[in-house]
């Protein structure tokens, strides 16, 4: 994986980049929508691609429990699995775990669990299992485990949460490094059967709660790993939007400048505007596509529901200027009725239009990091 930053701004933190996987090029700053399953919810691979979505996440957690990774190994990785063949980022599950997983047990060594799913079958994550998961779904961005801290844990708690990370991320980058050859050959050896590919790049996370010296502590242990990017987690856990905004500008400027750096599960529209200034790169959240589903839309205004009895006659589309599939042709009136009548093409419609606003707006701010202007 390589990045390459193309224009820095002035006035800002901000950078406009390109970074190139085995599966394309991405240019960042850039919004990836989530597919955790293995899909993003409502829309098939192909209009993921229609909406330009450069790349999208899909999780480890939730595709180790079901379908099981080896089995997406033997259908000749994720991307083929799933049809999509553009760029994918796999999250390690270390937030499922403790999102999810019910009865987590913490060890030195990794993390025992109980599946959220039915049986409740226990299983236990390692550094190194999950650097294996994530080598059998063939993602080309992955993520090393890692403790996530209850929002309001106390710092002696964070600290204690940091320092096993630390050690955690130490063990899967050792790992990652130690297997990269075999696992290159197998790579290799599988392209011409089953289409599997290409180079991995593991990313570091840096973590610490809302703690400028744990936060500090965190991005100079790993910078000294010299990971070929790094993600910002432990954010978008509850904590009020100043302290994420804080955290993400403190966090991102402790970074390399010639790493991506990503903020993990924060991407609305008002987050990206405030966000790409502090010098983010990536950016991936389950609501684009979530608020879909619930019948809501991004707008300039902000964030409207399609319910609203406002628009019960209203012919226009969603959103004026927008050039998505779903306000060019159709009237906010129609996906009203839709929604009220439970059709699923409604969900389908937002959601494409919510994929693309975002890709259209980070667009713009592209534009005008390359023009000098934000
Ligand atoms: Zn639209």
């Amino acid at each position: 994986m390589k990045f390459t930053v193309i224009k820095r701004s002035v006035k800002s933190c901000a950078r406009a980049g390109l970074l190139e996987t085995a599966h394309g090029v991405i240019e960042t700053p850039v919004f990836m929508p989530v597919g955790t399953l293995g899909t993003v919810k409502a829309l098939t691979p192909d209009l993921v691609a229609a909406q330009e979505a450069q790349i999208i996440l899909a999780n480890t957690y939730h595709l180790f429990l079901r379908p099981g990774a080896d089995l997406i190994a033997g259908a000749g990785g994720l991307h083929k699995f799933m049809h999509w063949p553009g760029p994918i980022l796999t999250d390690s599950g270390g937030f499922q775990v403790f999102s999810l997983a019910r009865l987590r047990r913490i060890t030195p060594d990794g993390v025992e669990f109980q599946s959220h799913l039915d049986g409740g079958a226990k299983h236990f994550f390692t550094p190194e299992l999950v650097i294996d998961i994530q080598s059998k779904l063939g993602s080309d961005i992955i993520m090393p485990l890692d403790v996530c801290s209850a929002p309001d844990a106390p710092k002696e708690k964070v600290a204690a949460d940091l320092q096993l990370t630390l050690e955690w991320e130490k063990r899967a980058r050792d790992y990652f490094s130690r297997t990269l050859r075999l696992r290159s050959v197998s790579a290799v050896r599988e392209s011409s059967e089953a289409g599997m590919s290409a180079p991995q790049a593991l990313f570091g996370i840096v973590q610490g709660g809302m703690f400028a010296d744990l936060r500090q502590e965190s991005a100079a242990a790993l910078t000294g790993l010299d990971f070929p990017g790094y993600a910002i987690g432990g954010v978008s856990v509850g904590e009020p939007e100043a302290e994420l905004y804080r955290i993400a500008e403190y966090t991102a400027g402790l970074l390399p400048e010639t790493k991506p750096r990503y903020l993990m599960g924060v991407g609305l529209p008002e987050n990206l505007l405030q966000c790409v200034p502090f010098g983010i790169d990536m950016f991936d959240a389950v609501l684009p596509t979530r608020l879909a589903r619930h019948n809501s839309f991004f707008s300039p205004g902000g964030l409207e529901s399609i319910l609203n009895a406002q628009y019960a006659a209203d012919f226009a589309p969603l959103v004026a200027d927008c050039d998505c599939y779903a306000c060019r042709n159709f009237s906010r009136a129609y996906i009203r009725h839709l929604a009220l009548a439970k059709e699923i093409l409604a969900i389908v419609l937002l959601t494409i239009h919510n994929i693309r606003y975002l890709v259209n707006l980070m667009r713009k701010i592209r534009a005008r990091i390359l023009a000098g202007e934000l």
